[in-house]
């Protein structure tokens, strides 16, 4: 059986990872020019789900090099005044809305860098990546799927898995049905050094997975601690693997979110800002608070700022199909109120990955795989979705989901 996947983000990786590691044959193609063509964002957080879904699609060794780059917070999202004086701090289980993962035994936190796990997840992956490899279409029928690139490339194969991300041209068109709702929350999104961090914030907000501080109007001020355990560069070789690893320091993730209203009245104006622009104007939104609260921005890295415009899938019915599926933000985008997006497109791909294990090993018939998986997931997945949405809705002001 030929897999082809479609985006190698975080959901497509580890599916191909997985399916690497248990000798399939499988293929990725990215439309970026090369893996750093573009930045990748800061902080994630992964718990349980994402945790062990890397566990499970990974090579040993590359596990362990996971797990010596990601941050270890404690369990907690903080909520603080707009002076950034302590309210409450709640077991982010309880506030992520994943209690059941406490009850598995499996309850863990972690923060990493997008960039370096990205990394990690491309590890061994050289000769089945392929880059510059935008799909614009594709075929399927009784006999397999032909997938067509912008490049006028043509591939073959017996499965197409769409994990192309929230504009997901496999989704266009294997569930034209389906529909994204703008939240109407958008946010600014930045990162602070940690020693210039160090003298804006609270110790606990460098303590905890996230900490937030919020006005009556839900502006948020939110950040999130990376604090490599063991540096990203000489992490690879200290397990003796032939792979090195970009350099990064530590730093605290910063976000400026609410009404999209608070940020002008034009999306395609505040697109066109520089990242000056943009840390200039958290700053200003957080005018009305405490002194405190502005000098988080303000503290901020010169260039690290850019605008997010947040949507969200809204649930449907996806019909079964034999030979094309989805993973991952394709078939559920969500806005990162919850902060499990990349969480559930992990738990995805290994659900997906075990699946075609079944079929290679000729234990199930595709279509039954297929149908199995895709069942599951968008049970789960868009129960995240609306988790994500009621929470956005009470903390960012975003729009209720339309169902
Ligand atoms: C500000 C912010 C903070 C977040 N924080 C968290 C968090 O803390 N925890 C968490 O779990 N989630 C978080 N998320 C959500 C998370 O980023 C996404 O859910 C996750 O990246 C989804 O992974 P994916 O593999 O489905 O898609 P992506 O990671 O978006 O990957 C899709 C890939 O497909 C490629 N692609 C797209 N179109 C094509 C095409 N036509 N042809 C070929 N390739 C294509 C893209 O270039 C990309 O590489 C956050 C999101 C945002 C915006």
């Amino acid at each position: 059986m030929t897999i082809i996947i479609i985006g190698a983000g975080i959901g497509g990786l580890c599916l191909a990872q997985m399916l690497k590691k248990n000798g399939m044959n499988v293929q990725v193609f990215e439309r970026d020019a090369n893996a750093s063509d573009r930045p990748q964002g800061y902080r994630l957080h992964l718990d349980a789900d994402g945790i062990s879904a890397i566990k499970e699609s990974l090579p040993e060794k590359l596990f362990e090099l996971f797990e010596l780059t990601s941050t270890n917070p404690l369990a907690y999202t903080t909520i603080l005044d707009t002076a950034l004086k302590l309210k409450r701090r709640f077991p982010i289980d309880e506030y992520s809305k994943t209690e059941h993962h406490i009850e598995r035994g499996v309850a863990r936190h972690l923060n990493v860098n997008r960039a370096t796990l990205r990394e990690i997840l491309l590890t061994g992956l050289d000769d089945i990546c392929y880059y510059g490899a935008k799909l614009d279409h594709y075929e399927a029928d009784e006999k397999g799927i032909t997938a067509f690139f912008e490049d006028g490339r043509i591939i073959k194969g017996d499965l197409l898995i769409g994990a192309d991300g929230a504009g997901s041209v496999v989704r266009k068109q294997r569930a034209p049905e389906a529909k994204l709702m703008d939240s109407g929350a958008r946010a600014i999104y930045g990162r602070i050094k940690l020693e210039d961090a160090r003298k804006v914030l609270p110790q606990l907000c460098i303590a905890d997975v996230f900490t937030a501080a919020s006005d009556a109007r839900k502006l948020i001020l939110g950040v999130g601690p990376i604090i490599f355990p063991v540096r990203p560069e000489s992490a690879a070789q200290s397990l003796g693997l032939d792979r090195t690893l970009n350099e990064q320091h530590d730093y605290v993730g910063c976000i400026i979110s609410g009404r999209k209203e608070f940020f002008g009245s034009d999306d395609t104006e505040v697109r066109k800002k520089t990242s000056d622009e943009l840390q200039q104007m958290a700053i200003e939104l957080l005018s009305d608070w405490p002194s405190e609260a502005s000098s988080v921005p303000a503290a901020g890295e010169k260039g690290s700022f850019f605008y997010i415009e947040m949507n969200s899938s809204i649930p449907f019915d996806l019909k079964p199909h034999h030979n094309v599926t989805l993973l991952g933000d394709a078939i559920h985008n969500m806005t990162p109120s919850l902060g499990r997006g990349a969480n559930v497109a992990l738990k995805d791909a290994v659900l997906l990955g075990k699946e075609l294990i079944e079929v290679a090993l000729g234990k199930k018939e595709l279509v039954n795989s297929l149908a199995d998986y895709e069942r599951e997931m968008t049970e789960y997945g868009f129960n995240v979705v609306r988790h994500s949405a009621e929470m956005g809705t009470k903390l960012l002001g975003q729009d209720p989901l339309t169902e």
